[in-house]
């Protein structure tokens, strides 16, 4: 099959032929049809986060079909469609695991880094981590759900009832979640570079009430705010941005160190928090939920061999929307 390797922090990834990989008990054999690209790749092709595998097949929003079922696999039927997302096993046993947080579960595995992901022809999935996917999207539509949609929503669940939130960094994830958040009655604070007027517009289109330069304060005090760009500089910023009593979180599995800031921007019970991974729960209901609001996907379409390209245009902040890289 043909996949996109990594190789290294800082060397590009290279279209390799690599051996059809042969499905464990557990594991459905996967052709994959579409993979979106999350700035967790980016993180890991550029050595941020520690030891991936080596010779890494990255890409953890997968949608394909089966092909193949290991012997112990109950789920699913050769021809069905599923998703794979970042989540790509835990334990069962550990405290997180048995406590309904098994995105903290001490020894979990996640596609696309300690375990091969999409960017290829052929994926192998824990079918335990696998869902069926809504009819009324496309392999290419449904792709960004499986990470940008999901710790979207698990950022959301974060902020509570939250009325007014502020989004920081309006990309796939927020693009996302934005929708979801008008369709439950909340009001949109879109944050986005200063000067870029396409992604505020962009979010303009999505219903967000208001637009604003990341360095600009909100017309007014916002209950919650989630932060999707990397930038550490923008937890004080958000922390300011939020009414006492209001909740800051931190969505990205890395970020830029943060600045030191006066107690009293946390002050009036104001909460910091981050969200980790995804739990299945998490999967389940944004999936459901997804197809009633119903939530569209922006994408822009990579063939395989441009992965690295997405990846590039990714950092740049080039792209409106969710990159996908389109297998089939
Ligand atoms: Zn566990
Ligand atoms: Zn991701």
């Amino acid at each position: 099959m043909r996949a996109m390797v990594f190789q290294g922090p800082g060397r590009p990834l290279a279209l390799t032929e690599l051996a059809a990989p042969t499905p464990g008990d557990e594991q459905l054999l996967i052709r994959v049809s579409a993979c979106a690209v999350c700035r967790t790749d980016l993180h890991i092709v550029d050595g941020e986060l520690p030891q991936p595998k080596s010779a890494l097949v990255p890409g953890h929003e997968i949608v394909g079909v089966v092909v193949e079922k290991g012997s112990r696999v109950d789920r699913f039927a050769v021809g069905d469609r599923v998703g794979v997302p970042w989540l790509g096993w835990t334990c069962g046993v550990c405290a997180f695991c048995r406590s309904g947080r098994e995105n903290l579960c001490d020894r979990a595995r996640f596609t696309g880094y300690q375990m091969d992901g999409g960017f290829a022809e052929l994926a192998v999935a824990d079918h335990r981590f696998c869902f069926p996917l809504p009819a009324l999207y496309t392999d290419v539509e449904a792709a960004p759900l499986l990470c940008a949609g999901l710790i979207g929503y698990r950022a959301l669940r974060a902020a509570g009832d939250a009325r007014r939130i502020g989004l920081y960094g309006f990309g796939a994830a927020a693009h996302i979640i934005a929708q979801v958040a008008v369709f439950e009655g909340r009001a949109i604070y879109a944050f986005t570079r200063p000067g870029d007027a396409e992604t505020a517009a962009f979010a303009r289109g999505l219903g967000a009430t208001w637009t604003g330069g990341s360095d600009s304060p909100p017309p007014e005090p916002l209950d919650a705010a989630l932060i999707f760009a990397p930038a550490g500089a923008l937890v004080p910023a958000a922390l300011r941005a939020v009414a006492p009593g209001g909740t800051v979180v931190c969505a990205g599995i890395h970020m830029s160190d943060i600045p030191s800031f006066p107690y009293r921007d946390l002050w009036g019970e104001r909460v910091l928090r981050s969200v980790a991974n995804l739990t299945r729960a998490d999967a389940r209901e944004l999936l459901e939920l997804a197809p009633q609001v119903p939530v569209r996907t922006h994408v822009t379409t990579f063939a395989l061999e441009e992965a690295e390209t997405a990846l590039r245009r990714l950092r740049a902040g080039e792209l409106t929307g969710a990159a996908v890289i389109k297998v089939g």
